[in-house]
């Protein structure tokens, strides 16, 4: 039984402030007065109105999204986007996706449901260890749309320079970057992710969507429940959304805002994978999978080449309080998420472990 709260490398559900948690914890039996838990509160009260409006409002003031955008805490995460997307968004029939991993697989494979999903560019052939050059990508001409995945979170890449879309409208999954430094929400139509990797607790996604793109015109026989419209005209209380969840993440938003911000996040960010990549590039032990120049602040898998080693090092880490840097099942290593929550002491106690573990071992 552990005593201690671990370091938690997960890749999602993952890490989240320890003061929020601990606030969290305070207000569990009496929210602010109510006389009840935030759980066991409607949905329409007064007082839970006043959670979902701060949320939204502390996180318009976070990223600076722009009036003509709508925020949406929607539920199903962030895979029930992938089939969202194209329902909502393929007038034409034709979108194009730019392949760097798993979860734009996913999302591609779900659109050709609906149309046609043209892989304009991919990465798998050197098992997306790099963001392709989309400077002048073959945009269909037709296309509705094209979809990246900004931070990949199994491979751990993440996109420098956002796709030349050719004017076409750049759609954007972000769970694994969410909040994680600054963006400009209008260079999107679409800027969503789920909230379980940087932001909440697991089973909500919040969309950002340009409110042009809020229409009825949607493919036939789409559910009332995956059309944007429903949960636009109702501020996100359609049905009953995920309170808690929402409740959770306006306290994150909360403590974002203390902590100065997304650009002291990403000095914070930067500062964090700093010490844990130049390690890395100096062990003789350890090596990164990843193109130096597409390295991602939150997601940083590594392998030492030897499964044997890699099996020691994953269960002594564990037994240290080094929870989770076990590889994705897919691609095997090992892996340390290092999302806005995760301290730089974390960081530097990991790397002091593993130039333990490769003296011990050479
Ligand atoms: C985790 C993850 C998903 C899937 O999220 P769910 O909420 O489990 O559907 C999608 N995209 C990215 C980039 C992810 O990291």
């Amino acid at each position: 039984m552990l005593t201690e709260r671990v370091y938690n490398f997960s890749a999602g559900p993952a890490v989240l402030p320890e003061e929020v948690l601990r606030e969290a914890a305070e207000e569990m039996l009496n929210y602010q007065g109510s006389g009840m838990s935030v759980m066991e509160m409607s949905h329409r009260s007064k007082v839970f109105d006043g959670i979902i409006k701060e949320a939204e409002k502390d996180l318009r003031e976070l990223m600076g999204i722009p009036d003509d955008y709508k925020v949406l805490f929607l539920q199903g995460g962030a895979s029930q986007q992938f089939a969202m997307i194209p329902m909502n968004l393929m007038k034409n029939r034709v979108a194009d996706y730019i392949i760097t991993g798993q979860w734009a697989k996913k999302a591609w494979k779900e659109a050709a449901r609906f149309g046609r999903a043209n892989v304009v560019a991919s990465s798998e052939d050197k098992t997306f260890s790099y963001i392709p050059d989309c400077s002048d990508l073959p945009i269909s001409e037709e296309a509705d749309y094209v979809y990246i995945c900004e931070n990949n979170t199994i491979y751990g890449t993440k996109y420098k320079k956002l796709p030349n879309t050719k004017g076409k409208l750049l759609v954007a999954d972000v769970s694994s970057c969410f909040l994680s430094e600054p963006v400009d929400v209008e260079k999107y139509g679409i800027i969503y992710g789920g909230v379980q990797k940087n932001i909440g607790p697991a089973g909500m996604v919040i969309t950002i969507i340009r409110e042009d793109l809020i229409t009825e015109d949607v493919l036939p026989q789409t559910p009332t429940m995956l059309t944007y419209k429903t949960h636009a005209d109702a501020d996100s209380l359609y049905n009953t959304p995920n309170c808690y969840c929402i409740y959770m993440c306006g306290k994150v938003f909360k403590w974002l805002k203390k902590m100065g911000g997304l650009s002291a996040m990403k000095e914070h960010n930067e500062k964090k994978a700093k010490i844990l990549y130049d390690y890395l590039d100096q062990s003789r032990m350890f090596r990164g999978t990843v193109v130096p120049e597409d390295r991602s602040l939150m997601n940083v898998p590594f392998v030492i080449g030897n499964d044997e080693l890699e099996k020691k090092f994953i269960q002594e880490s564990s037994d240290a309080g080094f929870a989770n840097l076990k590889g994705h099942r897919t691609v095997g290593g090992m892996r340390a998420s290092i999302y806005n929550a995760m301290p730089i002491e974390g960081v530097e106690a990991l790397v002091n472990f593993m130039k333990e573990f490769e003296h011990k071992n050479a």
